[in-house]
């Protein structure tokens, strides 16, 4: 197969961002477009939920630089791909042809509010973090709607500035990802600093604009301040009529290709497909998103990818505590403790899933990330 001569990427953040360092790295010298939608440009999105909420300094920290890469860069979004004639359309007019495209458009907060309801507090970009930032500064109580791992980091926030906070789910935190260990220790630790815990049934929002939730049972609770964390959707809009996307993202396989000759996909727009037709995993991570940029770029250079489309290394920051995983999820029963004490705030504790495999999960424990990957095996 003849290397292409002109690559588009869709999709300006840390999927795109990476696939379009790694098409240099690797030697590509013909024509890079990367197509943006947002005007501030790439910036890291891991910090809006942490750094960000709690002082705006971080704001300046969280830029990508593309200095010194040799693109067209087009901040216009993409709206429409046409895959026969291979052209991409962008909302401000342009038609840009390729020989190879990368999509990388992300995904977007899902909302919960009602057909025309108003008020929604979501955080997925840094315009959210920065209306969130604002908000708390006001706010004498709060609720989160959502306890996994965003919802979570906004609770702490609240916790950190001492703003009473309820946080409502339909599952116990965290247990549909880390399982009922982890769940049961975070959730003694946010009661023991003071959050409220609520479980049980699919919370609605009341109010309009947005003032509280009403539970399965009828409850209803308000707050000053009331933000939802209920997972995201795939940005796939523009690639209506094409059929590179369902309701799960954009399907790939093993090296990032779509089912289109040409087409490969990185980051959270994307969901890897089983080799027995059932519908893929969605893994919306940081290094996955990097690991899948990397192995697009190797695809759409006609080159083998260095690596897996999937890193299953991720981290979060609770309530005081940072949370490190490797190893595959959802995870099962009780772990091994290897080392410290959950109830200290510092442990080391593994699991042995179905298959074999081993997850690693440093809770409040210091430890490198490769020293963590490696006990992982
Ligand atoms: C608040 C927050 C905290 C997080 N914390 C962690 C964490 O602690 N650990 C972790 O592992 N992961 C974390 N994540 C997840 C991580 O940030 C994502 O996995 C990662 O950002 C995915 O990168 P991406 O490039 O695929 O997509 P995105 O970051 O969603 O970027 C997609 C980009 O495409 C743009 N776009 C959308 N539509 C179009 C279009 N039509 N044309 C052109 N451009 C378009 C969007 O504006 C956006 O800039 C967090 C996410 C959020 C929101």
């Amino acid at each position: 197969m003849t290397p292409p001569r002109s690559i588009v990427v869709a999709g300006e953040s840390i999927a795109g961002i990476t696939t379009v360092r790694e098409l240099r790295e690797l030697g590509h010298a013909g024509a890079i477009t990367l197509i943006g939608a947002e005007d501030c440009g790439a910036y890291a999105r891991p910090p809006l939920s942490k750094a960000v909420l709690k002082d705006d300094r971080a704001d300046d920290t969280l830029g990508y630089r593309l200095d010194g890469l040799d693109i067209d860069l087009v901040r216009s979004p993409a709206v429409t791909a046409d895959v026969d004639r291979r052209v991409v359309a962008t909302a401000n007019g342009r038609e840009i042809g390729y020989d190879a495209l990368v999509i990388a458009t992300g995904a977007r907060a899902r909302r919960i509010a009602a057909p025309g309801q108003r008020g929604e507090t979501v955080l997925r970009t840094l315009d959210d973090a920065r209306l969130l930032r604002t908000r708390l500064d006001a706010a004498r109580s709060a609720l989160v709607v959502g306890a996994g791992f965003l919802g979570l980091e906004i609770v702490s926030a609240c916790v950190a500035r001492g703003i009473p906070v309820t946080v409502v789910d339909v599952d116990p935190p965290l247990r549909r990802i880390l399982g009922p260990f982890v769940s049961e220790a975070i959730t003694t630790r946010a009661e023991e600093h003071g959050v409220r815990v609520v479980t049980g049934g699919q919370a609605t929002l009341t109010g309009d604009p947005v003032d509280g939730v009403r539970l399965a049972d009828g409850t209803v609770l308000t707050a000053d301040l009331v933000v939802t964390c209920c997972g995201e959707i795939p940005n796939t809009a523009w690639l209506a009529g094409t059929g590179l996307a369902d309701l799960h993202g954009v399907g790939i396989d093993q090296a990032c290709a779509t089912a289109v000759p040409g087409i490969f996909a990185a980051g959270d727009i994307t969901c890897l497909r089983t080799d027995s037709g059932r519908p893929g995993t969605r893994t919306p991570f940081w290094s996955t998103a990097v690991a899948q940029g990397k192995a697009a770029a190797a695809s759409a250079l006609t080159l083998d990818p260095a690596g897996p489309p999937l890193d299953d290394y991720f981290w979060t920051e609770i309530l005081g505590l940072s949370i490190k995983v490797v190893g595959p999820l959802p995870l099962p029963g009780e772990p091994d403790l290897v080392e410290g004490s959950v109830p200290g705030g510092s442990a080391l504790l593994t699991w042995i899933g179905q298959n074999g495999q081993r997850t690693v999960v440093s809770y409040g424990k210091r430890i490198p990330v490769p020293k963590l990957r490696a006990l992982a095996g």
